[in-house]
């Protein structure tokens, strides 16, 4: 019942290489996960590819850059911790490609979620069958206790299990996260433990994230996930582990990895698209795909000349999706460490800023070889949605005032070095937005999008949805040439209780 689906079927009545190779050139703007999923699907398939990315490397949001601390030593800053999920089906089929056993990743083991409030809970080594989860939840628990559960309104909570792409969304998509959780009726620990750490790491707040993308979201990482919450990690930082390889395999395939390249303007022409790149040659090809995050993505079909008329839908579309709530990383190198019974990485509720605590010198080889050396530590402090009306520096200082306060011997600790952004390019999920939400294929001939913010119905989240969107974005495009697609597995589509439409 939980098995993996097949989502998309291979077609072995279709050839795998593109027929003619100068029919299938591509494109692809923007080399996170997404892009590089769809660059790579098309290279592997003989179509002829390039690949152009802003930034100096390859990554977006789960990418990297180097930087030298004051004692002299060159490291590698990480954009953030990522847990690497079970059911990230598509995504471990493209890194399979750099690393068939996975071998870089492994289990960060359990993940507590912790406040000042209430004693600490770990809820990753539930068991991994849906509705088993549920119940040993339920039964483990101490924010469900028998006196709080008689207070839940059953029949709203049943919406979790009764998630249905399309039902779901009708039903609940006008409301907020905040609405849906106040009709559940789960006591307030209950809520702070377990539902705002988890509306949080999708970059919004409960008061602004669609109730209906909550469900999907308790769909795919609980109620209808079989694989358990465990989460894994690279061994080591994500240059060394996953670009550097993805970069040669693409090389490998014959597509063009262009770094530093930022596209400035799309035009449709007779041909298909030609991209404007900033300092650089045009670039013309057949297929184009957007893999850019939602402000770039608006910033350039706001600059493209005629983009309105070419995709009306498309551009007033993204012009109103909504962007996530700002979002602060700071990754601070230490001297000393702290207790070693915290855990790799510790979810955070209840506090004003601070979400989570990664301890990297725990997790990867390069911090943790700095940290031998140095008798220090690597802590890195998440913010998922923060204050509009903050500066980087103030949310900075109050995230670590809040990790004095959660785990006292921190603030003994001599910080040593401190790199911390403050960003706003996570996507924004609001009630009513799932109706506009573009998709994949688009009213823009030839171009298609992909990123975690783009539509689609394959249960999937954040760097999933990235991946899936990069496959089916890669399909189109086989699909157009004649070539057969790049199957795609995911959980089961709707919930164990979703009424059948039969
Ligand atoms: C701090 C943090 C923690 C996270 N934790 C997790 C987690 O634990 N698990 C999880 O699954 N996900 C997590 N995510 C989310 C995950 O990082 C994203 O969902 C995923 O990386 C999105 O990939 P993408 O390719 O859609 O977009 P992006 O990674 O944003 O890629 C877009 C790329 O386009 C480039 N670009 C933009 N404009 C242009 C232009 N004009 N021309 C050329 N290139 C351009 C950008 O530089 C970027 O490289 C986290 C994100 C953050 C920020």
């Amino acid at each position: 019942m939980f098995a993996p689906r097949t989502a998309v079927a291979s077609r072995s009545d279709l050839p795998r290489q593109v027929p003619d190779e100068a029919a299938a050139s591509v494109v692809v703007v923007g080399g996170g996960v997404a892009g590089v999923t769809a660059a790579l699907v098309l290279a592997e398939r003989g179509a002829k590819v390039e690949l152009l990315e802003a930034a100096d490397a390859l990554g977006g949001r789960l990418g990297t850059w180097p930087r030298t601390l004051p004692d002299g030593t060159r490291v590698t800053v990480e954009h953030g911790y990522h847990g690497f999920f079970r059911q990230y089906y598509t995504l471990r089929d493209v890194l399979r490609r750099i690393d068939p056993d996975l071998s870089f990743l492994r289990d960060v083991g359990g993940y507590p979620v912790e406040s000042r409030e209430w004693e600490s809970e770990d809820f990753s080594d539930l068991p991994t069958t849906p509705l088993a989860n549920l119940a040993a939840l339920v039964w483990k628990s101490p924010s469900f206790r028998l006196r709080d559960l008689r207070k839940v309104d059953g029949r709203e909570a049943l919406a979790m299990l009764r998630y249905d792409p399309v039902r779901t969304f009708a039903e609940h998509d006008h409301r907020t996260t905040a609405e849906l959780l106040d009709a559940f009726g789960f006591s307030e620990r209950g809520r702070a433990m377990l539902f705002e750490v988890f509306a949080h790491s999708f970059f919004n707040t409960e008061q602004r994230y669609s109730a209906a993308e909550f469900l999907a979201m308790c769909h795919f990482y609980f109620t209808g996930n079989p694989e358990g919450l465990g989460m894994d990690v690279p061994i080591d930082q994500y240059a060394a582990t996953i670009w550097e390889p993805f970069t040669r395999l693409l090389e490998k395939h014959g597509a063009t990895v262009t770094t530093g390249a930022r596209a400035n303007v799309v035009v449709s022409g007779q041909g298909g698209w030609a991209v404007g790149v900033e300092g650089g040659p045009t670039r013309t090809a057949r297929h184009l795909v957007v893999a850019t995050d939602v402000p770039a993505t608006r910033a350039l079909f706001a600059r493209s000349p005629g983009f309105p008329t070419i995709a009306p839908r498309l551009a007033s579309a993204v012009a109103d999706m909504p962007g996530g709530e700002p979002y602060v990383v700071a990754r601070l190198w230490c001297r000393g460490d702290v207790d070693p019974a915290h855990a790799p990485f510790t979810g955070v509720t209840r506090e004003r800023i601070l979400d989570s605590v990664t301890l990297f010198h725990r997790i990867e080889a390069e911090s943790a070889a700095w940290a031998r050396s140095a008798g220090g530590s690597v802590i890195e402090l998440h913010s998922y949605a923060c204050p509009h009306d903050a500066s980087r520096d103030e949310l900075v200082a109050e995230m670590r005032r809040e990790l004095e306060g959660l785990w006292p011997e921190f603030a003994d600790l001599e910080v040593l070095d401190v790199d911390a952004h403050l960003y706003d390019n996570a996507p924004g999920f609001d009630p009513g937005s799932h109706a506009r939400r573009p998709g994949v294929v688009t009213d823009a001939r030839g171009l298609r999008l992909a990123g975690d913010w783009v539509a689609s119905d394959i249960p999937s989240a954040l760097m999933e949805r990235a991946a899936v969107t990069g496959v089916l974005a890669a399909n189109d495009v086989l699909r157009e040439v004649g070539a057969a697609p790049e199957p795609i597995r995911s959980i089961a589509p709707r919930g164990i209780l979703a009424r059948s439409t039969r």
